[in-house]
């Protein structure tokens, strides 16, 4: 199977999925969008009002942010994949409970052991919270971290969602910095920017048994 099919399948799986009840009220599942051999691929929260009549992720307000933040480092959104942590709108774009990222976890454990981008960018604190928890988004972001799942680093980058910056002038002056990060570490992985090393061990056992 090639990676665009495998990255089908998975959209069919979560076109089914009644993992958690996020399904029920949901208009479309929001699979994940982009290329199978992205480099980058970004993390976002879950679908919101524009994504839940789509069926693809960050197009609404936010998604159009996405799209700037990624022109002014020269990327298209085409060549980058853009996923979430839950795959079902919730109601009134409220927090996803602890037992919908749980029960929608496989899914993305997959779709990153597909694409096995170069970087991981986290956007907002439940993204980031997947590879590095009890940790402050206020402290670390745009900070590079090694981070170790199902046996291949990552060097994941967490960064504050879109949808914070457009709300707050000094977010949105970060984002845009941290966002100039994405380009240096394609470019290069500058060993000395790496902020530590981290190993999900924890977390792979458990996904493990899931799949
Ligand atoms: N916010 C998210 O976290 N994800 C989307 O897909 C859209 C908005």
């Amino acid at each position: 199977m090639t990676k665009t099919e495998k990255l089908k399948q998975i959209a069919g799986r979560v076109a089914k999925c009644t993992r958690c009840s996020l399904y029920k009220r949901a208009n479309n599942p929001v699979p994940g969008d982009g290329s199978p051999d992205a480099e980058v691929m970004f993390i976002g929260e879950g679908p919101g009002y524009h994504e839940d009549q789509q069926g693809l992720p960050f197009v609404g307000a936010a998604g159009k942010l996405l799209d700037n933040l990624l022109q002014s480092i020269k990327l298209e959104r085409k060549e980058v994949f853009v996923g979430n942590i839950i795959k079902h709108r919730p109601p009134g774009n409220r927090d996803p409970l602890p037992e919908e990222i749980k029960a929608c976890r496989p899914f993305l454990d997959e779709q990153i052991q597909i694409i096995e981008p170069k970087i991981i960018v986290t956007l907002g604190r439940f993204s980031m919270n997947k590879f590095l928890p009890n940790e402050k988004i206020s402290l670390i972001h745009g900070q590079a971290r090694y981070v170790d799942f199902f046996g291949k680093r990552y060097i994941v980058i967490p960064m504050y969602h879109p949808a914070a910056a457009l709300r707050s002038d000094r977010i949105m002056a970060e984002i845009k910095e941290d966002f100039q990060k994405i380009k240096r570490f394609l470019e290069k992985a500058p060993e000395e920017e790496i902020t530590e090393k981290i190993a999900v061990e924890k977390e792979d056992k458990q996904m493990k048994l899931i799949q």
